[in-house]
């Protein structure tokens, strides 16, 4: 079984993992958000593709749920003492991904190519696509104004209300995505932030398009448990722009797009416009995350 998984960063890196304990690694095309992608001190960083590699290579940080495993501080705290940008934390380790990613793509490499090639070097067997390689950013409009999406999420820790989310920039579909989309018998969409790490993909014409035209199942996970977000402001983000954080709210965030919609058993019931699918949906360890996703994947025989 082929599948195309539309993910964002942790949780869906989280996800990720566990699909390709479920199925070869080899059937699985990981397209990943680049709407976060920023650069810091002259790299390129792409948070997303990276924790999304870093966990399909279980090289990540599992507590902080981001970067790497075992990584060290030392140049973020000499460019602190230099009086230089420190607000985005890139650890040791993690910056010698940023070096080799900056390096090719200022010699003409497209983002997908450089990501395809850090992928076999880490021995990711899962294929991971940037969901472009044009520029995409996600900008968040608040009532303290409009914020690049890491200024309001790292710099202002994510604090301000959300009233609306803005992708500029003109994206074509990554190499190798619509093949995806289009060769998969299932497609699924992560745990992740519908607004922030979802809609970023789909604000592509031609991703939202294959995934209208559709004629497999597409199936997506809720990022809520308990109409909680496990971490970070998906919760506040529904109650406020979608009027609530129930499935019928993170259903709403992918009308026409979705045929069913996995949700934790502490969600409440209630009417769905797709079939919903109740199970245990915290991925506390790699086995919860292989059952989410043989759950998923039954769910899209
Ligand atoms: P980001 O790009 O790093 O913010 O990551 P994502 O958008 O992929 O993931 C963030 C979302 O993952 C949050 O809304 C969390 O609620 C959700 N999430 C994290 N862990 C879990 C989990 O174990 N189960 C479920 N259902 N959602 C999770
Ligand atoms: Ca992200």
């Amino acid at each position: 079984m082929k599948v195309a998984l539309l993910s964002g960063g942790v949780g869906g890196a989280r996800f990720a993992c566990g699909l390709v304990s479920a199925i070869d690694p080899e059937d699985v095309t990981v397209i990943g958000n680049v709407g976060d992608d920023l650069d810091v001190l002259g790299l390129a960083v792409s948070p997303d593709l990276d924790s999304i590699l870093y966990a399909l290579a279980g090289l990540h940080d599992e507590e902080r749920g981001w970067g790497r495993a075992g990584e060290t501080w030392e140049a973020l705290g000499t460019v602190s003492e230099l009086g230089g940008d420190d607000w985005f934390r890139l650890g040791d380790r993690d910056l010698g991904l940023h070096l080799v990613r900056t390096e090719a793509l200022r010699a003409g490499e497209p983002l997908s190519a450089v990501t395809a090639r850090l992928a076999r070097a880490l021995g990711v067997e899962a294929a991971v696509i940037p969901a472009t390689d044009d520029r995409l950013r996600t900008w968040i409009d608040t009532p303290a104004g409009s914020f690049a999406f890491q200024e309001w999420f790292v710099a202002r820790g994510h604090r301000d209300e959300v009233d609306g989310v803005r992708f500029v920039g003109d994206a074509e579909p990554a190499p190798g995505v619509l093949e995806a989309l289009a060769g998969a018998d299932a497609i699924v969409i992560a745990p992740s932030n519908p607004y922030v790490s979802i809609w970023p993909i789909l604000a592509i014409g031609e991703i939202r398009a294959a995934l209208v035209a559709r004629r497999v199942p597409c199936v997506a996970v809720s990022p809520l448990v308990g109409g909680r977000a496990v971490k970070g402001p998906a919760d506040r983000m529904l109650a406020r722009m979608a009027g609530g954080t129930g499935p019928e709210h993170v259903a709403a965030c992918y009308a026409g797009l979705i045929d069913a919609l996995v949700v934790d058993e502490s969600d409440p019931a209630g009417q769905l416009a797709v079939r919903r699918i109740v199970t245990q949906t915290l991925m506390t360890d790699l086995d919860a995350s292989r059952r989410l996703a043989e759950t998923v994947l039954g769910a899209a025989a």
